[in-house]
């Protein structure tokens, strides 16, 4: 039997200090600090008083597209030019290639606390499957490190690009876990809905989640940018009812009065789960806008107040769509802060609670998932005292506990030379 002991750990729901136990892959018993110090164990963390928190969950995550801005970047940027510059590049993709640069991207994941990602590999006529035979590759590598799901990925449309859909189901029979889909990349609305249709089909087919970039435009004046109220449909249709997640959805933020309540009410019946991406979000859209230019990222606070779930995730990282981050989901909670008006200790907590149970929950890893007795033991330590102080600050993650077993340790230090 494996052990571990967690040591004087600060936790959400207590308010002293706590030991964790953890045995084979599980927390088995929380109790008061020192209270389990006979136990035997072969490895102790002593934390010190700092926060321990569920491992954060990524829900959406580009590792084939990572880390190519200095091939290329997006002079125009604009989601136009990033598809643009990205379908060059990736005509000369290789294995190799996309295994390398996705290992640092998922190394400099774990070390931020991160122990699952959903990931969307491009599938389509330029790059053919090799994203996503990467992945599939990956989640073997790196398993007991961080748990990997696939999402076949149409970024280049799936009517647009005949062959897609063949190849997207040929992913789907090799082992991926998700069917996606991307409407913006289509002409019009009729073939928006048209590839909706299709890809609802293969995942009745294959009994998988869907997961789709949908409406991503500052404002809902063009019907593929509209598509919300149909997907709903489509969902609740199709019996898809908490399977279904729409990433970007920046058009959301151009709704208002009743409208808004009719689109909150229907995403709701079809228990949809929102995905908002601040960092590509904000990036790339309203490029046109000359003067008070909007922010392009979809309402987060206003869905919060309807109970809608909603996730935050990276996107990319440092590409023709982001040209920064590191994969920190602390980092995009933070950002999403200063984007939504977020200042209260309450808005911090949410954002925490977002980039955890939101997102487990967004990927179906919900039931186990947690710092409770029970629960997989898939933890970070934040060098703070708690949650939201780690997110103002950043915070170290000085372990990264997966499956009862630490993948990562993060020690920095400064001293000041004061006069
Ligand atoms: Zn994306």
């Amino acid at each position: 039997m494996s052990a571990l002991l967690l040591k004087n750990a600060r936790l959400d729901d207590y308010p002293e200090a706590q030991d964790l136990l953890i045995e084979n892959g599980t927390i088995a018993k929380v109790a008061p600090v020192g209270t389990l110090s006979d136990v035997p164990t072969e490895d102790v963390i002593d934390c010190e008083g700092r926060a321990v928190l569920p491992g954060f969950v990524e829900t959406h995550l580009h590792l084939d597209k990572a880390l190519l801005d200095e091939r290329m970047p997006n002079l125009a940027g604009t989601l136009e030019g990033a598809i643009k510059v990205t379908g060059a590049l990736k005509s000369r993709f290789t294995m190799d290639d996309v295994l390398e640069r996705s290992r640092k991207v998922l190394d400099m994941a774990i070390a931020q606390g991160t122990t699952a990602i959903r990931t969307q590999p491009d599938v389509d006529p330029i790059a053919h499957t090799i994203g996503a035979d990467a992945m599939l590759t990956l989640r073997d590598e790196y398993r007991g490190m961080i748990d990997l799901q696939v999402v076949a990925f149409p970024q280049e449309g799936i009517i647009k690009a005949p062959g897609t859909i063949e190849m997207m189901e040929e992913c789907l029979r090799n082992g991926a876990d998700v069917v996606g889909g991307c409407t913006y990349n289509e002409p019009d609305v009729d073939t928006c809905k048209e590839h909706i249709r299709q890809v609802f089909d293969l995942a009745e087919k294959y009994d998988v989640p869907v997961d789709m970039h949908t409406d991503f435009w500052v404002d809902d004046s063009d019907p593929r940018y509209a598509l919300v109220e149909h997907i709903a449909d489509v969902t609740i249709e199709r019996g898809m009812q908490g399977r279904v997640t729409l990433g970007h959805m920046t058009s959301l933020a151009s709704l208002s009065g009743s409208h808004r309540v009719e689109v909150w009410d229907r995403i709701k019946q079809a228990d949809l789960n929102i995905v908002v991406l601040p960092f590509t979000d904000m990036h790339l859209n309203a490029r046109n806008d000359d003067h008070n230019i909007r922010r392009g990222v979809a309402p987060v606070k206003l869905m919060w107040d309807v109970d809608i779930n909603v996730g935050l995730s990276s996107n990319n990282v440092r590409n023709a769509f982001t040209p920064f981050g590191n994969a920190d989901l602390l980092d995009v909670a933070l950002f999403m802060a200063q984007v939504g008006h977020m200042g209260s200790p309450d808005d911090f907590r949410h954002l925490l609670q977002t980039i955890t149970y939101s997102n487990a929950k967004i990927i179906g890893i919900a039931s186990g998932y947690g710092v409770k007795v029970g629960d997989r033991a898939d933890l970070v330590v934040l060098d703070a005292a708690d949650g939201p102080t780690g997110l103002l600050d950043r915070a170290v993650r000085t372990a990264v506990i997966k499956g009862g077993r630490v993948v990562a340790r993060t020690q920095k230090s400064t001293e000041l030379f004061r006069r």
